[in-house]
């Protein structure tokens, strides 16, 4: 996929916006942490946009009513990190290993009402390996999730 110069705070800044109504329907508060400025990355700008989407749209799935979402970025060396915040229902630790294969989702139960294709966080992981990045995540049942994207500013 074709590689321009992408501003990041751009992209989340119009995600912040897409998604602020389905925040709002949960009572969900969406916040962001942002410096004044970030450096541009060399990136695909419409996979960036699709993984800042899905990785808060899981954030707002997976967090009750009144919770909080919450969306940082910074530079530090060559790198620029995402962190996408949560404090919702978490993810048991024996599924942590498998939340970004394709079509898999936490307990079917659980999942059923929120609906879903389990494709979301596969997608991501594809994005973020085109772009020479990292993804990790830090989760706690009944807490909430915190994914960290970390991506060269030169891909
Ligand atoms: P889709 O994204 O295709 O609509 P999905 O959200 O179920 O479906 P993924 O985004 O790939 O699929 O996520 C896989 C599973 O990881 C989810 O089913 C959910 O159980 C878990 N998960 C992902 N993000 C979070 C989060 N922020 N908090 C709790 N669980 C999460
Ligand atoms: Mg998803």
């Amino acid at each position: 996929s074709s590689k321009e110069q992408v501003d990041m705070m751009k992209v989340i800044n119009d995600t912040l916006s897409l998604l602020r109504e389905k925040a709002r329907k949960k009572s969900i508060s969406l916040e962001s942490d942002l410096p004044v400025s970030l450096p541009l990355i060399e990136a695909n700008k419409d996979q960036m946009s699709r993984l800042m989407i899905n990785l808060v749209d899981n954030a707002i799935k997976y967090t009750p009513r009144c919770g909080k979402v919450k969306v940082r970025s910074y530079n530090e060396g060559e790198k620029l990190i995402l962190e996408v915040e949560d404090n919702g229902m978490g993810i048991p630790e024996k599924d942590l290993p498998r939340i970004f294969e394709r079509f898999y989702r936490v307990d079917k139960a659980r999942n059923r009402k929120l609906g879903g294709t389990g494709l979301g966080l596969s997608i991501i992981k594809h994005i973020i390996e085109e772009h020479q990045g990292q993804i990790s995540v830090e989760s706690k049942v009944g807490e909430g999730s915190k994914f960290i994207v970390e991506l060269p500013l030169n891909a």
